[in-house]
């Protein structure tokens, strides 16, 4: 059975997701605010397979705890509810090493869809783990519309990025990378040699709405150069295209 925190103050909301996580069969508990999140977390160590983290807490907010998860190197698969209308929040959770988001309000129904998809994507890391280390191969998750090569890998200049495992091995290094990390990694390296638009970044990579703010995608590049490029100051891989956009080069040299 899969263990949900929720993370929400709101208390209706938070015993009204209890109430439905548990019909669904999974085992929830709520806490309503940050600090107890990330007690339970790092300083008790419990053992979660998801958060549903609201982001507006009181004291210590949702981006804060996600941050020092991950900080704390604790990747437990974070949903993040969001305020409507509000794009920048999405795109500084996933900053802070959110993984999905929701905005409020939210159908339960699609809550549920994104936890299942969240929780999936660990199972089959965790068979990958598994499978590895008795050399069969893991299967595939059943029912997920994703494509077979969503779950591969890329290789370039010494470095390996595993989408499956949202992972990027480096001479003996591993970054752990977000789901959304990934997702635009993953953009970047199927359009090769091509320009890739903010527009697109947003619409196609995020689902979100172009009219978001853009300099949020900076943010997020500057960041995938610190994890990608020898010197970020001087990319050679993912490079800025002036007005448009962003170029991936898996060989500079050829290019
Ligand atoms: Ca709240």
């Amino acid at each position: 059975m899969s263990r949900i925190l929720v993370v929400e103050d709101e208390a209706h909301l938070a015993q009204g997701l209890r109430f439905n996580l548990e019909a669904e069969g999974y085992s929830a508990e709520v806490v309503g605010d940050g600090e107890t999140a990330t007690d339970r977390l790092l300083g008790r160590k419990e053992n979660f397979d998801a958060i549903v983290l609201d982001i507006m807490l009181p004291g210590k907010d949702g981006f804060s705890v996600v941050a020092e998860l991950r900080a704390a190197r604790n990747y437990v698969p974070v949903l993040m509810l969001t305020a409507r209308g509000r794009p920048e929040d999405v795109l500084k959770g996933f900053a802070s090493g959110a993984d999905d988001y929701l905005p409020k309000p939210f159908d339960l129904s699609i809550l549920l869809a994104r936890l299942q998809g969240l929780l999936r994507r660990t199972t089959w890391m965790r068979g990958v783990g598994e499978a590895e280390k008795q050399g069969q191969q893991a299967a595939m998750p059943t029912g997920d519309a994703r494509n077979v090569d969503d779950f591969g890998t890329f290789s370039f200049a010494g470095k390996t990025i595993d989408f499956g495992a949202l992972e990027l091995r480096t001479n003996g290094t591993v970054i752990h990378l977000t789901v959304m990390e990934s997702e635009l990694l993953r953009h970047l390296v199927r359009n090769d040699g091509r320009v890739v638009s903010r527009k697109q970044i947003l619409e196609q990579v995020w689902g979100l709405h172009e009219d978001t703010d853009t300099r949020a995608i900076d943010n997020f590049v500057v960041r995938l150069r610190r994890y990608i490029e020898d010197d970020p100051a001087e990319p050679r891989h993912l490079l800025t295209v002036r007005g448009v956009g962003y170029r991936f080069l898996a060989n500079p040299e050829k290019a």
